[in-house]
């Protein structure tokens, strides 16, 4: 069943057609990657969905039309992102970092605070998303004790405070190890079998080809392939701009700026 779907989407920034008419289908309970060169379109693409630049063409979201929904409506309706640029509070605990998330998305928490300052908070989303990341015994850490991997494991568990449907997820391996990254890689997949759907955005192709359940590939705007990571590394023109004559990602790992 599709829990996403765009028809045509499209985005103009001046005379540049950022995207120019999309369709892309994600299904329910899968992880769906989105590679391709910089400036390619891809933020822009994950800003269309989640509502932080306009767009025309459509978007449906758990079977809802949300193209003229603002953001936080999106959000609220489960769709959730992470951003390029991971900004943790380096003053706050880990569990603090959530908590601070989830007490944003809970409705009136803010002036609950002001009327009941010591009110009891319902941790439960916080537990959750921590234990779904295995960052427990990691709780009272201060960001900057942590690898970079672990920030980026905080910054992703920050996102399903929320308890989205779909997490759009902006280079999250950006800066990290291939360790790191195979550690990530391996986290997405536990959340996708807790019932998590992922549009993972990402540069790095060993991990996008290892993990995801099904690819899109884009240049200039438009996709220029589609499929099973073994179909798209069987075609042409990907091979072609990305993988080598063998199809090997770690003869490139990088897409070409
Ligand atoms: P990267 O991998 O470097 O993050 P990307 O694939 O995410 O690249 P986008 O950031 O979506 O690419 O950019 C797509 C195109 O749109 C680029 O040509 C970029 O310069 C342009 N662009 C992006 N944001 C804006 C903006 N706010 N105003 C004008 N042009 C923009």
């Amino acid at each position: 069943m599709a829990l996403l779907d765009t028809t045509a989407l499209r985005v103009t920034y001046g005379g540049l057609r950022a995207l120019d008419d999309i369709d892309v289908t994600v299904e329910q309970g899968q992880l769906v990657g989105l590679i391709g060169p910089n400036g390619a379109g891809k933020t822009t693409f994950i800003d269309a969905l989640t509502g932080f630049t306009p767009a025309t063409g459509g978007i449906r979201f758990a079977d809802q039309d949300i193209t003229s929904l603002p953001a936080h409506r999106r959000a609220r309706l489960g769709l959730a992102r992470t951003w390029q640029s991971l900004e943790l509070f380096d003053d706050l605990t880990v569990v603090e970092n959530l908590q601070v998330a989830a007490d944003r998305q809970s409705a009136g928490g803010f002036l609950l605070d002001l009327i009941r300052p010591r009110r009891a908070r319902d941790t439960s989303a916080v537990e959750r998303a921590l234990a779904t990341l295995g960052l427990e015994e990691l709780r009272t850490r201060m960001p900057g004790e942590l690898s970079q991997g672990h920030r980026k494991l905080v910054g992703v568990a920050r996102a399903l405070t929320a308890e989205p449907q779909l997490i759009c997820m902006d280079e999250p391996a950006a800066g990290l190890d291939p360790v790191e990254s195979l550690a990530l890689g391996a986290e997405l997949r536990k959340m996708v079998d807790t019932g998590v759907t992922i549009f993972l955005v990402d540069h790095d192709m060993s991990l996008v080809l290892t993990v995801c359940d099904y690819l899109y590939v884009m240049e200039f705007g438009q996709i220029i392939a589609q499929g099973t990571p073994a179909q798209i590394r069987a075609n042409e023109r990907v091979i072609a701009a990305y993988l080598g004559e063998q199809g090997d990602p770690n003869d490139h790992p990088e897409a070409p700026a």
